[in-house]
């Protein structure tokens, strides 16, 4: 049996990469210190002989000695408000965990796949973004601990690959939702969909004119399962995300639409350094993977709000 580890398995990402490697064949060994993942995510997969879980904060120094055909590198707060609570911790295991991972996955010749992020593009002056822009990040400004943190954490599986011809893969990912997405999290489908389902006011952050493109959580993993299964792409570098761009005004009215709510809107300061576009390009995706998104954002958002209105 072919063996993957998944560091942040109890994350919105990581547990679905869970279920889907299991579901394939593989047996997963999934890391958390769930400061931010969360157990209830892979609580389901706790008696499954094919999963193994260890409890373990990465941020620190570590030679482990882990078996593994394939290492998906996904440990790190990665919503906003995450990240600004644990501003130390998201920068700890965006580089000294993942110099470990790369480690691990070096010594053994396993696959190595980084997740990235759309977040390396900054608050972009090219649009829609394409593997080769590099980006407008404020290296001081408060996202910088996650920003700064991803591409260090790219550069660093650059030099693997290139130093130690170490597997690596790296997935920039654009916004994804979907089912297992923490309530508070802070971040825009959770928050609107929640206050939504309770006739709140929907908190949009500054004119609402910003724009995001939003991938439902099973498109992503079969793209994250293509990029890690997948032959002869070392070294490459793949967006994955939805192209289809919404103002952030268009998506409280789809969700409040969806969801026959009462709310209204309110409109509260800008966020600061909030980038105001953001689109994929994914041809790349698309020639290299033959991959695209097929779920439609309402469909998408239908599966998600029936998660909330359970949970
Ligand atoms: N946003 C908003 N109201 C909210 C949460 C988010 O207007 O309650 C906006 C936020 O300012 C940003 C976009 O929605 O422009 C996406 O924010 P999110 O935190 O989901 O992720 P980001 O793409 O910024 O990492």
């Amino acid at each position: 049996m072919k063996k993957v580890i998944i560091t942040g398995v109890g994350g919105f990402i990581g547990s679905h990469l869970a279920d889907r490697f299991i579901k394939e064949g593989y047996s997963v060994i999934g890391i958390d210190n769930f400061i931010t993942g969360r157990r209830e995510n892979i609580e389901h997969l706790l008696n499954n002989k094919a999963f193994k879980l260890i409890e373990m904060d990465l941020g620190i120094e570590r030679d482990l000695k882990i078996a593994s055909d394939i290492v998906l590198n996904f440990a790190s707060p990665a919503s906003p408000v995450d990240y600004f609570n644990f501003p130390l911790e998201t920068m700890r295991v965006n580089s000294i965990g993942t110099l470990n991972m790369l480690r691990l996955a070096q010594k053994q010749g396993a696959v190595f796949v980084q997740a990235s992020t759309s977040e390396v593009y900054g608050d972009p002056l090219v649009h829609p973004q394409k593997e080769d822009y590099f980006g407008n990040v404020n290296p001081v400004g408060i996202r910088s601990v996650y920003d700064e943190g991803k591409r260090f954490g790219e550069a660093l599986s650059m030099l693997f690959f290139r130093e130690y011809k170490t597997k690596v893969r790296i997935v920039r990912i654009f916004n994804t939702y979907g089912p297992r997405m923490k309530k508070d999290d802070g971040r825009v489908i959770p928050n609107f969909i929640n206050q939504a389902l309770e006739n709140r006011p929907i908190t949009i952050y500054g004119d609402g004119m910003q724009t995001r493109s939003y991938c439902y959580i099973d498109d992503l993993v079969d793209g994250i399962f293509k990029i890690a299964t997948l032959k002869d792409i070392d070294g490459e570098v793949i967006n994955l995300g939805n192209p289809e761009e919404y103002t952030v005004i268009e998506t409280a009215r789809i969700i409040k639409e969806l969801t026959s709510s009462r709310s209204n809107f309110k409109f509260l300061p800008p966020l600061q350094d909030d980038p105001k576009k953001r689109r994929p390009d994914i041809e790349k995706a698309k020639k290299i993977l033959g991959w695209q998104p097929k779920t439609p954002f309402r469909d998408g958002l239908l599966k998600t709000i029936e998660y909330f209105k359970n949970g």
